[in-house]
């Protein structure tokens, strides 16, 4: 690596300087993931930030899941807001919906002028429509007294009923496939086809062999994670704990069989995210894989808040 004051060094070799320094500002990664926000559920905590993801491609951010705190790990992860181009919401829980909103408003706030279009299950066409209701004085006041562009013309939004292909752009293909979160089925999974590789967000999920198909040789699957000693734990110290154990066990994945779907998709790297649960310092490393390692042999990242991840892996 050339810095400054090497170059300065160089002197006379400035020449040579300059081509040496292009090539080391092409070798900047085209795509890379950034983990927002990785602890699953709707509760903010001091502790990691709720769900959301990013992609970046060839500069392009594209957004995955606008769990509360989104815009603000955005500015941490030193992404202008007002770059964003794309929102996938994965499904209608809140920790992947709160700040869906909010994240366009930020954008907006902060000088916004080109759209941004949003993809998730059937709703959030209404969830939109619902949001500039709420907001209707705040917008309409900046309008008229600051001279800002109406913000309704551009969010763009789009129900997804169907699997298949929800958007194709010069540089990535996403599809989505839907999973089933009890008692949520408008639940769906994302898969990211980019120039270095392909990437798949699993959504909150029950145990899902066709999630295994459908990230079949993919080189990164980002897939949720239950750790079942720490939901007994947690469950323990619940007041709705039966309850709650009863849905966490028909709607999420544990680590054992995160690893069977790693492996049956035989994918490159498993990323481990959205843990539940999310806030027990008891939990190390090393009990988020272990149980994942019985079954699954390839390279294994526990995801922390604003990780970064470059592909190709
Ligand atoms: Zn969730
Ligand atoms: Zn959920």
């Amino acid at each position: 690596m050339i810095d400054r004051r090497d170059a300065l060094k160089l002197g006379g070799a400035a020449a040579l300087v300059a081509p040496a320094m292009l090539a080391q500002a092409q070798a900047r990664p085209r795509t890379k993931i950034v983990f927002l926000g990785t602890k699953g559920g709707p509760r903010v905590t001091m502790g990691a930030s709720n769900p959301a993801n990013l992609v970046m491609v060839n500069d392009t951010p594209f957004v995955i899941d606008c769990g509360m705190g989104v815009s603000h790990q955005l500015v941490a992860a030193g992404v202008p807001i007002p770059s964003i181009k794309y929102i996938f919401i994965s499904h209608h829980h809140s920790d992947h919906n709160l700040e869906y909103g909010n994240l366009f408003y930020n954008a907006w706030a902060a000088g916004l002028s080109t759209p941004i279009h949003s993809f998730g299950p059937k709703g959030i066409e209404a969830m939109t429509k619902a949001y500039w209701e709420l907001n209707k004085f705040d917008v309409e006041t900046r309008i008229d007294d600051e001279g800002r562009p109406d913000p309704r013309k551009l969010l763009i939004a789009k129900d997804i009923t169907d699997d298949g292909v929800v958007l194709q752009t010069a540089d990535v293909k996403v599809t989505a496939f839907r999973t089933p979160h009890p008692p949520i089925m408008d639940n769906f999974a994302y898969k990211f086809e980019t120039p270095d590789g392909t990437i798949v967000f699993s959504s909150d999920t029950a145990y899902n062999p066709k999630l295994a198909e459908f990230a079949g040789g993919a080189d990164v699957l980002v897939h949720e994670t239950m750790y079942l000693p720490a939901v007994d734990r947690l469950v323990a110290k619940t007041k709705n704990g039966a309850s709650l154990k009863k849905h966490l066990m028909e709607s999420h994945t544990s680590t054992e069989d995160v690893g069977r779907i790693a492996a049956a998709a035989g994918v490159k790297v498993l990323v481990l995210n959205h843990f539940v649960p999310g806030d027990d310092p008891l939990v190390t490393d090393e009990n988020w894989t272990e149980d994942v390692k019985k079954n699954f042999s390839g390279r294994i990242v526990v995801a922390k808040d604003l990780m970064e991840l470059t592909l190709p892996v």
